[in-house]
């Protein structure tokens, strides 16, 4: 099951982790939401597979650990999404379609 892209209407801002917002449920270590505004990325599909890091070119992402998710205990985290170009590579990639992208 791939990200909802149509979460933004579905979820509530539940709080702010680097620099981006968190949209809930939340409930750690089980259930991390999904992080980020223009690049999001559900962190409960997010199985750290690697291969948005390794496709983005202006380097968005970086790993967070998250020790006791059922998917997987590290993230690939949008620390840097207003570095986004909407280039899409990441949503292309990523195996489990974790990642949505909102082009401006
Ligand atoms: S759309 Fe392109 S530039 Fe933006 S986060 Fe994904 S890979 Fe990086």
């Amino acid at each position: 099951m791939p990200i909802d892209p149509e979460f933004k209407s579905k979820r509530q801002v539940v709080g702010e982790h680097n620099g981006h917002p968190v949209w809930g449920p939340v409930d750690p270590p089980k259930v991390l939401g999904i992080h980020g505004d223009k690049v999001a990325v559900d962190f409960d599909l997010c199985i750290a597979d690697g291969a948005c890091i390794d496709a983005c070119p202006v380097g968005v992402f970086e790993w967070v650990d998250t020790p006791g998710h059922p998917a997987s205990d590290k993230k690939a985290d949008p620390v840097n999404e207003d570095q986004c170009i909407f280039c899409l590579a990441c949503e292309t990639v990523c195996p489990v379609e974790a990642i949505k992208i909102f082009v401006e």
